[in-house]
C-alpha cells in the first residue's frame, strides 16, 4: 500500500481514514524526501505566558533579571557554538551566528526593558509581547526570506523565556529513541535538535519552506514535511507516526500494513555510501548525468554519498553572512577549494552570488525597487553596481580551481550583452592574476543560467558565447508563467506540466541542438525534480540534471522506466503547442 497522496492531489492538512480505524493521513508540503518511522515527540508544547503585576520596587530588579537572562542565554549559545565547533557544518555555524546576532540586538532588549517599566509587568510577559509583535511584522512581509526570519526570532525568544523561567532552554532537551519531531514552527534549533538526537524525521505545521530550519533539514537528509494544517491537534506525544517526505505526508497511528509498505519503500530508496558515480540509465540504456545542487561546502559529501556525477550548482550566496557581510577573497578561496578538493575530480559548477529578489541576504545587500525580483539581481546587480564583488569572486575561483574541472555559472542572464560584459571582467581578472604571478587555473569554463524567458528564446545566441548553460527552472517557470514562485495564491500557475512551459523547454533543447551543443545543457531547479516532467525532459533530449542529492534515488527509479524506443503516452500533451 502506498497511501501518501501527492502534493497536488488535495489541500494541505486534509485528512482521511485508511484501513486502520485510527490511521490518519495528513497532507502537507515535502521538505526533504525519504521515509521516517517512529513515535511522535512534540517539540514545542503550547506556551501560556501569563502577566505578573510588579510593584515599583520590583520593576528595577526585574529589568536586571532580564539583562542577566540575556547574558545567560548568550553564554549558553556560545557554549553550544563551542561544543559544535569542529563537528558542525558551516551552515549550522552560520545559523547559530544569526541567533547570536539576534541576541546581541540591544534595541530589541531595550524595548523589552521599556515595557517592564511602562506596563509594570514581569520580564517573561514583556519579552513575549515584544517578540510576538516583531514576529507578526516579519510574518506580514511579502519577501519570504524575511517572513521566514520570524521563526528565528521566536526561536531566540523561546530560549530566553526558558532561561527566565529557570528552565534549561532548547539546547539541553532530550528525546526518546526512534522519535519523529513534530512542531508547530520551523525553528532551526529544533532542526539541530532533531539531528543531534537522531530523530527519524520531522513534521511541522509551518509553511516557512525557505526557513533556515527547512534548509538545514535538507542538508541533514532528514525525511521532513511542512505545511500540515492541524497536525498538533491530531498528534499525541508517543503516537506511532510515519513521515513521508517524498510525497509530503504524515501518517498518524498507521496500520501495520502501512508501516510494512513504507518500510519497503524506505529500503528500496536507501542508498549505501558510494565512492563512485552510481549512474542513472533509462530502460533503453541511455545514460543520464545526475549532479548535485548544494548550498554549502559540507554538502559535497552528499554528492559522493548519493553517487552523483559532480556539483551542478553551488549556490554561493549562502556564504554571505546574515548581516549582508560579503565573504573575503580568502574566505571564498577556502570554501571553493574545500568543495573542489572534496569532489575528487568530479565537475564543480560554482554560481556567482545570486543576490536580489527572494535572496536578500541581509539588509546591506538588499535589492530595492517595487519589483525586486525583476530588478537588479544576479548578474545585473554585479554589472550595474558591484563589478568588484564579481571580480573578487572570479579571482577566488580561478585561484581555487587548480586543474580541476570547474565551471562558473552566471545567474539571471537576460541578453547576450550580459555575457559579453561579464567576459570583459573574466578576461581582465585572468590578466591581473597573470601579471601578479598568482597561481590560477586557465581551464575554468563560463556558463549561463537560462532562467529568463528572453534568454530561453535566444538560447542559441547565448550558448554560442559560453561553454555550457544550465536551465534555472524555478525562475524560468515563475517569469514565463508570470507567477511569483513564493506566492501561495498563484501556485496553480506554477505548473511545470503546463503545455506552454513544456513548449518552452522543447524550444530550448531544439535551438541548442540546431547549433550542435545539446551536450552542454543541464537542467537545475525544482522542475528537474518533478517526476511528472522529468520523463518528458529525457524524451525531449535533455541528458543532464542537477538536483538535490536526496532526490536522486527517485530519478534513478523513474528513469529506469523511460524507454526512448517507445513513444511517450503523454507526448501529445508535451507537444500540444508545438508546430
Ligand atoms: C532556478 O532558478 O531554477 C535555480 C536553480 O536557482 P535558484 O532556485 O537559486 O533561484
Ligand atoms: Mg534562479
Amino acid at each position: 500500500m502506498m497511501p501518501c497522496p501527492s502534493r497536488n492531489s488535495g489541500k494541505s492538512g486534509e485528512m482521511r481514514n485508511t484501513q486502520s480505524n485510527d490511521e490518519l493521513v495528513l497532507k502537507g508540503l515535502p521538505i526533504c524526501p525519504g521515509v521516517g518511522i517512529g513515535h511522535v515527540h512534540i517539540a514545542d508544547p503550547d506556551l501560556a505566558v501569563q502577566p505578573i503585576d510588579l510593584t515599583l520596587r520590583q520593576m528595577r530588579a526585574e529589568k536586571a533579571r532580564y539583562t542577566a537572562a540575556v547574558g545567560t542565554t548568550r553564554h549558553r549559545l556560545l557554549e553550544h557554538v563551542a561544543t559544535v565547533h569542529g563537528q558542525a557544518s558551516s551552515e549550522i555555524k552560520a545559523i547559530l551566528e544569526i541567533h547570536e546576532a539576534l541576541l546581541n540586538d540591544d534595541s530589541f532588549h531595550d524595548q523589552v526593558r521599556k515595557r517592564i517599566i511602562i506596563e509594570r509587568k514581569d520580564a517573561a510577559w514583556c519579552l513575549w509581547q515584544e517578540a510576538t509583535s516583531l514576529i507578526s511584522r516579519f510574518d506580514a512581509m511579502r519577501d519570504p526570506y524575511f517572513a521566514a526570519r520570524s521563526e528565528d526570532v521566536r526561536d531566540m525568544s523561546l530560549n530566553l523565556l526558558g532561561v527566565l523561567s529557570g528552565g534549561k532552554g532548547n539546547a539541553d532537551r532530550k528525546a526518546e529513541k526512534d522519535h519523529i519531531l513534530v512542531s508547530r514552527y520551523l525553528h532551526s534549533s529544533d532542526a539541530i535538535f532533531a539531528q543531534r538526537n537522531d530523530s527519524r524525521g520531522f513534521a511541522s505545521e509551518s509553511r516557512a519552506l525557505v526557513s533556515h530550519a527547512a534548509i538545514l533539514l535538507k542538508g541533514f537528509a532528514m525525511p521532513s514535511v511542512g505545511g500540515i494544517d492541524g497536525l498538533l491537534d491530531q498528534a499525541r506525544e508517543g503516537d506511532p507516526v510515519v513521515v513521508d517526505g517524498t510525497n509530503g505526508a504524515v501518517i498518524l497511528r498507521p496500520a501495520a500494513a502501512t508501516i510494512e509498505a513504507l518500510r519497503l519503500q524506505k529500503e528500496t530508496a536507501a542508498y549505501p555510501d558510494k565512492t563512485g558515480s552510481v549512474g542513472c540509465v533509462s530502460a533503453d540504456g541511455t545514460r543520464i548525468v545526475l549532479k548535485a545542487n548544494i548550498e554549502n561546502p559540507d554538502q559535497v559529501k552528499l554528492m559522493l554519498q548519493y553517487g552523483l556525477d559532480g556539483i551542478g550548482l553551488f549556490r554561493t550566496e549562502f556564504l554571505v553572512s546574515a548581516e549582508g557581510q560579503m565573504p573575503t577573497e580568502q574566505a571564498q578561496y577556502a570554501a571553493y577549494r574545500a568543495v573542489i578538493e572534496n569532489a575528487h575530480g568530479r565537475v564543480v559548477t560554482i554560481r556567482t552570488f545570486d543576490i536580489g529578489g527572494d535572496k536578500t541576504m541581509g539588509l546591506a545587500v538588499r535589492c530595492t525597487g517595487r519589483n525586486p525580483v525583476l530588478g537588479l539581481r544576479g548578474i545585473r546587480r554585479h554589472l550595474a553596481k558591484n563589478p568588484d564583488e564579481l571580480r573578487t569572486q572570479f579571482r577566488a575561483i580561478f585561484r581555487a580551481a587548480a586543474d580541476a574541472p570547474v565551471g562558473i555559472l552566471i545567474p539571471m542572464v537576460t541578453t547576450v550583452e550580459d555575457i559579453v560584459e561579464t567576459k570583459r571582467h573574466w578576461v581582465s581578472v585572468g590578466e591581473e592574476l597573470e601579471r601578479a604571478g598568482i597561481a590560477h587555473s586557465r581551464n575554468v569554463v563560463l556558463g549561463a543560467m537560462i532562467e529568463t524567458p528572453a534568454a530561453a528564446a535566444a538560447v542559441a545566441d547565448i550558448i554560442s558565447e559560453v561553454s555550457f548553460i544550465s536551465l534555472g527552472t524555478n525562475d524560468l517557470l515563475q517569469f514565463f508563467m508570470a507567477a511569483d514562485r513564493d506566492n501561495e495564491s498563484v501556485l496553480n500557475y506554477q505548473d511545470a506540466t503546463h503545455p506552454a512551459f513544456l513548449w518552452l523547454l522543447r524550444h530550448v533543447i531544439e535551438q541548442v541542438r540546431s547549433v550542435g551543443r545539446e551536450a552542454d545543457v543541464t537542467v537545475c531547479g525544482e522542475v528537474a525534480s518533478d517526476m511528472r516532467v522529468f520523463p518528458h525532459l529525457v524524451r525531449m533530449g535533455y541528458r543532464s540534471f542537477s538536483v538535490s542529492p536526496v532526490s536522486s534515488a527517485a530519478f534513478r527509479s523513474v528513469c529506469a522506466d523511460v524507454d526512448l524506443n517507445e513513444t511517450d503516452k503523454g507526448e501529445s500533451h508535451a507537444n500540444c503547442l508545438h508546430p
